[in-house]
């Protein structure tokens, strides 16, 4: 029985493949031909002009800006640990300690209608300096906790940052670490080019602000952003403990809300999630 079943299994196969062959010199035996005729306007379905479509982006083709990773809010994490020493602080004559936050894992970025934020305007400029230069933009600071704002920068003059609210930026341009004016060039061209404010003076043309700051280059602004240049000997703190020199930006203006964006103690403590 093991025996015949591939035998009966082969002789269908066979019959099947003769019977088909037969059926199809049949069938061109008995056919014939004949023209079909239309007049030039009979058009049984109308074809639409083609139009010229432009497919979406895969996800990860949205990552990048030219040959850079593209900055997100994700860039901006604060940058505490709870591995660092505490360090003290002479506050009237007495010794305080100060410690650091732990980190991105023990807090959020501050909020906005309940969501994680920072102001778009930022990362949207970074990622315009990544596609001219085609240059990594090194991210130093972007937000910072009350606490590590404290610990990193004690000063009086650091109290009031808008790093905590997520308004605020310090970068380099890895390549271009010793040349940030040719990167404020950059930044000015940036409202020249952009659709919505190169047409708008405001936002076109930078004034330098000729009064005292912790920096020796005079700082340039226009209605939405401040620019501060920070020497290789100035603005060292814990998060730009190196040897370059670097920009800060801060955001005047919230191109959204069309408001200015100031500092609170509330927006800047009451604002974001401790895990
Ligand atoms: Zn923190």
């Amino acid at each position: 029985m093991r025996n015949i079943l591939p035998i009966v299994l082969l002789l269908a196969a066979g019959c099947s493949g003769l019977e088909d062959s037969e059926r199809e010199k049949l069938r061109k035996m008995n056919a014939t031909g004949e023209h079909i005729y239309r007049s030039h306007d009979e058009i049984l379905f109308a074809i639409k002009k083609p139009t010229h479509f432009v497919r979406e982006t895969y996800p990860w083709e949205d990552s990048y800006v030219g040959n850079q990773i593209k900055i997100t809010r994700e860039f901006f994490r604060c940058k505490g640990s709870s591995h660092h020493t505490p360090i003290t602080k002479q506050t009237d004559g007495q010794p305080a300690y100060i410690v650091d936050c732990g980190g991105m894992q023990q807090h959020s970025l501050p909020l906005k209608d309940g969501k994680e934020h920072i102001y778009p305007a930022l990362f949207d400029l970074l990622n315009y300096i990544q596609e001219k230069t085609q240059k990594k933009v090194i991210i130093t600071c972007g937000h910072r906790c009350p606490t590590h704002n404290t610990y990193a920068d004690p000063s009086q003059y650091n109290e009031t940052s808008k790093h905590m609210i997520g308004a605020e930026v310090d970068f380099y341009v890895k390549g271009l670490e010793w040349s940030p004016e040719a990167i404020v060039d950059i930044v000015k061209q940036y409202y020249k080019e952009h659709p919505k404010f190169k047409t708008i003076v405001q936002f076109t043309e930078f004034e330098r602000y000729e009064h005292e700051t912790n920096v020796t280059t005079l700082p340039w602004y226009n209605k939405e952003i401040f620019i501060k240049l920070f020497k290789k000997d100035e603005g060292r703190d814990l998060d730009n403990n190196h040897r370059f020199p670097y920009l800060s930006i801060q955001l005047i203006w919230d191109r959204d809300t069309d408001e200015p964006v100031t500092y609170t103690w509330s927006k800047a403590f009451n604002n974001y999630l401790r895990y």
